[in-house]
């Protein structure tokens, strides 16, 4: 089990904030901290190509780390900026003719929505957007009957950023390999917070960001490519990392998932994720699981029992995020009335979830995001707070 102490005692923002916001950006532990300054100083002092040839066997840790992490092999992780970089770098990479279809769901993440409808735009895709079930998750009988001879890619997001839902991924991978066809997993949120095993799942690309639920560095996050995919697809975008210029009129994509990569990147946050995913894993992906159901299933059955609250997640399977409204204040002066406390939430408005939120009805909610590191205390003193309006 998780030892909470020693986690808040080396997490130096935990006592200075409650922090409900982890599906924006968790309060990252020492060891990421540390290792991420220790490295901007030694650029600083011996320069940072010098930092980098000495600092090799970190930077490839990374890539055996987020691996190990998803149960993939080394070569199929690139570095990416971000995590809607790098879902771009695999969904640009899919060589889209006029009349291919996509298949995705209704908690997309708008990032990956208005791609979808650029691609329209620009090439004449169709989008099949497939109905929840009963439960509210992706109906994975009506996502099979969707599929067509012109179905060229499944595409979902695992858990929305605007609630507790995490969609069936496994399912939908059965279907995917069944028929072959391509799918791409948006595990920003879910990367972190659930276990996470591409060969279970299925899912031929993925990815995450570092920010979140992995406590890791802003301005990080990961693609993973399964090698068997490779040849159907052709990055976007080319540089001397992804490929190599091997005569004047001549270049050769790099073996793996480098071919998705920058040269140029942010290589102290390469190490800081690199050193999240490590704390992760020494913790446990199954104990931090648990321990992130828990407590947000204890959040909302607190939320549930006060008068004026209803919670809005939804799923068979929830998780970290939950989400809620309240009958007689706005979501904005909720999250206003609490950041006055020191209590961090957030809103999730309709404008990032379009196919979502207004056929639901709403056109904002409270966004409470809990990880492992929170407590029943403040749980008890969050539901206190918003009692006392
Ligand atoms: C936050 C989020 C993203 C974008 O992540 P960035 O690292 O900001 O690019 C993508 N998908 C989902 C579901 C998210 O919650």
């Amino acid at each position: 089990m998780l030892d909470i102490a020693a986690i808040r005692a080396e997490t130096p923002g935990a006592e200075l904030v409650l922090h409900f916001n982890n599906a924006g950006m968790s309060l990252p532990p020492r060891p990421v901290l540390e290792t991420v300054k220790s490295y901007l100083d030694r650029e600083a002092l011996i320069g940072g190509y010098e930092t980098e040839d000495a600092s090799q066997d970190l930077l490839n840790g990374f890539y055996s780390s987020v691996a190990t992490l998803l149960n993939a092999e080394p070569d199929e992780i690139a570095y990416v900026e971000n995590a809607t970089r790098a879902w771009d770098m695999a969904f640009y990479s899919i060589p889209f003719q006029p009349g291919d279809r996509i298949i995705t769901a209704r908690a997309e993440y708008v990032s990956n929505y208005v791609a979808y409808l650029q691609m329209q735009q620009r090439v004449g895709i169709e989008i099949d957007v497939i109905d929840d079930d009963a439960h509210g998750q992706v109906d994975v009988a009506a996502l099979e009957r969707a599929i067509t001879p012109k179905t060229r890619l499944i595409s979902i997001t695992h858990i929305p950023t605007q609630g507790g839902l995490i969609n069936p991924a496994e399912a939908v991978g059965a279907v995917a390999r069944k028929h072959g066809i391509l799918f791409l997993l948006d595990a920003c949120q879910s990367a972190g917070q659930i276990d996470l095993d591409v060969k279970a799942i299925g899912c031929d690309m993925l990815s995450a960001t570092g920010r979140k639920y992995l406590r890791g560095p802003r301005g990080t996050g990961f693609l993973y490519v399964n090698k068997d995919r490779l040849d159907e697809l052709q990055p976007p975008f080319i540089d001397l990392r992804s490929a190599d210029w091997v005569a004047p009129n001549q270049f050769e994509w790099k073996a793996g998932a480098r071919r998705f990569e920058n040269w140029e990147r942010y290589m102290g946050g390469q190490i800081g994720l690199a050193k999240a995913v490590d704390y992760a894993l020494t913790l446990g992906m199954a104990n931090i699981e648990k321990r992130v159901c828990h407590l947000a299933d204890t959040l909302r059955g607190a939320l549930s029992a006060m008068p004026g609250i209803t919670v809005t997640d939804l799923g068979v399977r929830r998780g970290g995020i939950v989400t809620f409204a309240k009958s007689d204040e706005s979501p904005a002066a909720i999250k206003d009335r609490m950041a006055a406390r020191n209590i961090n939430v957030r809103v999730s408005s309709a404008g990032s979830a379009q196919l979502d939120l207004p056929q639901r009805g709403y056109d904002a909610l409270v966004r409470a995001s809990v990880h492992y590191y929170n407590t029943e205390q403040e749980i008890e003193r969050f539901c206190q707070t918003l009692r006392d309006a």
